[in-house]
Order: structure tokens, then sequence, then C-alpha cells
């Protein structure tokens, strides 16, 4: 097998294992939480808070649902579905971001900060001025002086 055949068959495999994902979320009696059902790419450093969320919400769908596990669980898998299917895109895209980190290391320092900062787009400029006013500031007045 020739060098590149055999790295683009790893990263397809490597791939797979970081962003699995299992549909549907449960079978008549059985059912997945946490990375058991999904891998929020370990970038984004929220795996464990999908996992907790998870089993508070299955609680509370077993306890609303009186006893009906069915029910219960089809109330858990559309209770938690759009919440994990937007955080693990946003995990993908950050997956994304580090495929092409080679690239991102030629940008200069601002750029690059910027640039992963927002690499899952979760953090719009709103948000970060919120966050960090004085670096969108300095960001801001640098990039305007580069590219001006
Ligand atoms: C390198 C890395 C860095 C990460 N950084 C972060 C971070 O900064 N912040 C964050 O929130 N998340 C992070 N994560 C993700 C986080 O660790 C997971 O999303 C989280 O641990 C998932 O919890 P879980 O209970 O679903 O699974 P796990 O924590 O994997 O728990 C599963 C448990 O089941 C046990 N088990 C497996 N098979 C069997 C069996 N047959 N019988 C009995 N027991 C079994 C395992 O030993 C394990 O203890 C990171 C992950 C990685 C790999």
């Amino acid at each position: 097998m020739e060098r590149e055949e055999f790295v683009q068959l790893f990263r397809e495999f490597l791939e797979r294992l970081l962003v699995s994902k299992l549909d549907p979320y449960h079978g008549e009696k059985v059912v997945l939480v946490g990375d058991a059902l999904r891998t929020a790419h370990f970038s984004i450093g929220s795996g464990t808070r999908l996992a907790f969320e998870d089993a508070i919400a299955l609680a509370q769908a077993l306890r609303d649902q009186g006893g009906d596990v069915p029910s219960a669980l089809q109330a858990y898998e559309t209770a938690r579905r759009p919440i994990v299917e937007k955080l693990v895109a946003a995990a993908n895209r950050s997956a994304q971001w580090y495929e092409h980190f080679g690239e991102h290391m030629l940008l200069d320092p601002w750029r690059l900060a910027w640039s992963y900062i927002q690499r899952s787009g979760r953090v719009d400029v709103d948000r970060l001025g919120q966050v960090s006013p004085r670096f969108v500031a300095q960001y801001e007045a640098r990039i305007s002086n580069i590219s001006g």
C-alpha cells in the first residue's frame, strides 16, 4: 500500500473513532448516554458536560413518564437530540480546525488567536467582545493596521 493511501485510511479511521455517533438513541429497553451515544471531539472540552446532562435528562424523563419506559426513552431522545447535535457539530468544526493546524501556524499571532477562539463557531464577535473586550479592541486595531 502506498504511503498516501495508508495516511488517508488511517485519517478516516481516526475520524470515525473520534467523532462516532449512534442512531437511534435507544431500543425498546436499552438507552445510551454520554460517549457511548456519541463522542464530541475532545478539543471542545464538553464531553463530560454532555454525559452528565444526558444522565440528568434521562432521569427526568423516567420520572415524568411515571414508569412508562418506552415513552420516557422517546422523551429523553426528543429533549437531548437538538442540543447534542448542535454541540457535536461545533465539536466537528473544532476537529476540522485542528486538521489544518499547519495552515493556521502560518498566520500572524493575532489572526491565529482569533481563528483559534472561533474554531467551533460558538463564539461570535459580540460574545467575545463581552468576555474579552480588550482582546477584541486590540485585535481590531492591529488587523486594521495590517490590512490598511
Ligand atoms: C484526550 C481527551 C481529552 C478530553 N478533555 C475533555 C475536557 O477537557 N472536558 C470535557 O468535558 N471532556 C473532555 N473529554 C471527553 C470526556 O472525557 C468524555 O466525554 C467523558 O468522559 C464521557 O463520559 P462517559 O461517562 O460517557 O464515558 P467514560 O468516561 O468513557 O466512562 C465509561 C466507563 O465505562 C467503563 N466501561 C467500558 N466498557 C465497560 C464494560 N464492558 N463493563 C463495565 N465498564 C465498562 C470504562 O472503563 C469507563 O470507566 C476528553 C476526552 C479525551 C479522550
